[in-house]
């Protein structure tokens, strides 16, 4: 295989390293904000599952610099498609941000982003990384610290809510087996949104990726209780045929006596009190935990009518200009296309302890065993 064949296959892989992004993933949150004008009144992010940072790069250099980050690509595309039918070169040097620097900066006053992972990540400009797991209870404290250092106060965290805006673009290593990777990303949702309750001011908003699985609009229900409004997003940059699409939350309401931890978490199921103006079932089903731990759902059978009302389906809305890159199509690369590096190598990657070991070994067929 080619060495450009990604670079062929994957136009946003390709973007992103001449964009200077870290991850393809950049262009999923800027057609996310150009539909939802997600940071607009913003001033405090948390990002969630970050590494290796591009989603805080957005960040950074929307809230820090005041960047006005051009239509995540396709202008770009389009710049593209001119100067070469003007035959000139189309060339973006290095991991420049050329397209964008012309832009005139508007930065915003005190600007407060702290960035979650489990992995290790590389120090970006202005942003506060942790090294954390989001389902820790722990991590709520740590996070409150690295937003106000100097006010922070250890008794009153349960009261503490500083957050405008709280991303979570977290996903499981994927094992292939579907209905498992669906199940542990749901439980990588959860947790984010269990943070998020715990630290969003009233008004907030909730960004966060799903895998559309079977029982999704259960979870859309539990969001409605929690925010005025909910939409299902599938941006241009995320492939038509991954199951992966974003949940956007703003106008976070707690209901009355509604106290968030990640103690005793909200889960799939859980009960809440649905507002009067919802035209829902007043509870949403109860969860039963099993001795292993694992929640199990209590619904009705699929035609009862008391399963379908605690039901609720969020408007789905597809993002990112239709002249956007297609993200599961092929492009033809011009002849002088050069092959850039990944802006930012990954710093733990979990194949490094395979390929030491296997260098040891002498090769792929070494005599040493793996793992
Ligand atoms: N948004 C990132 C970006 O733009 O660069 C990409 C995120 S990547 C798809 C998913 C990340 O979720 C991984 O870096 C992984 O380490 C992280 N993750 C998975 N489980 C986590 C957990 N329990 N706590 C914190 N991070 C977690």
């Amino acid at each position: 295989m080619g060495k450009s064949s990604k670079d062929k296959r994957d136009a946003y892989y390709r973007l992103a390293k001449e964009q200077g992004w870290r991850a393809r993933s950049a262009f999923k949150l800027l057609q996310l904000d150009e539909e939802f004008n997600l940071f607009e009144g913003v001033t405090r992010v948390v990002d969630l599952c970050a590494a290796p940072g591009s989603w805080s790069q957005v960040l950074s250099r929307v809230l820090i610099k005041g960047e006005k980050i051009g239509r995540a690509g396709w202008e770009d595309k389009r710049a593209r498609e001119k100067l070469e039918s003007h035959g000139q070169t189309t060339t973006i040097s290095g991991h420049g941000h050329e397209l964008e620097a012309k832009q005139q900066l508007q930065p915003r006053e005190n600007v407060k982003i702290v960035a979650i992972d489990l992995q290790p990540m590389s120090p970006l400009e202005g942003i506060v990384t942790m090294r954390a797991d989001i389902t820790h209870p722990s991590t709520i404290p740590l996070l409150l610290k690295a937003l106000d250092p100097e006010t922070f106060d250890p008794s009153s965290v349960q009261a503490s809510h500083p957050v405008d805006l709280v991303i979570s673009d977290g996903a499981p290593d994927v094992t292939g087996l579907h209905d498992l990777d669906t199940y542990v990303q749901s439980q990588l949702l959860w947790a984010a949104l269990n943070l998020a309750l715990c630290v969003l001011k009233p008004g907030g908003k909730f960004v966060a990726k799903i895998f559309r699985g079977k029982d999704v609009d259960l979870l859309y229900a539990q969001l409605k209780i929690v925010f005025e409004r909910v939409r299902v997003a599938k941006p241009r940059s995320s492939r038509a045929s991954s199951v992966e699409a974003f949940v956007v939350c703003t106008g976070f309401r707690p209901p009355k006596g509604f106290k968030a931890s990640l103690e005793n978490p909200l889960g799939a199921g859980t009960q809440l009190q649905v507002p009067e103006e919802m035209k829902l079932e007043k509870t949403l089903p109860s969860r039963t935990l099993r001795s292993d731990g694992i929640a199990e759902l209590e619904l009705g059978s699929e035609d009862e009518e008391e399963s379908k009302d605690i039901r609720w389906i969020a408007p789905f809305l597809a993002c990112g200009d239709l002249s956007a890159y297609d993200a599961d199509a092929s492009y033809h690369l011009p002849k002088d296309h050069v092959v850039l590096d990944p802006v930012q190598p990954p710093t733990a990657p979990p194949y490094r302890k395979a390929l030491e070991m296997r260098k040891t070994a002498g090769g792929a067929y070494g005599k040493t065993k793996l793992g």
